[in-house]
């Protein structure tokens, strides 16, 4: 514990990393801090170039992809499939 790994640059799904920006500290267990980096969401990794601040601990285990625009992609992929699977069995 403590010893800081540096992300910066490092891209995670749609984020690349833009720099360090603070530290962040549980109100569940005070004693874990993890640090909250400033990620881009990068039009060059699919993304939409909104900045997002996620928790380092987030990003390295793959919970954080994308300032959240991945998922309402997805999301709307989900409900265009349904439409048509709907649309094929009304005819
Ligand atoms: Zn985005």
């Amino acid at each position: 514990m403590g010893k800081l790994i540096d992300l910066t640059g490092k891209a995670f799904g749609r984020l690349r990393v833009l720099e360090r920006d603070g530290q962040y500290r549980s109100p569940n267990s005070p004693e874990s801090m993890d640090t909250v980096w400033r990620c881009l969401c990068d039009p060059e990794l699919g993304g939409c170039g909104n900045t997002s601040w996620v928790l380092g601990s987030n990003l390295r285990a793959g919970k954080v992809r994308s300032c959240g625009c991945l998922r309402a992609d997805m999301m709307r992929e989900r409900a265009k499939a349904r439409k048509t699977r709907q649309e094929h069995e009304t005819v």
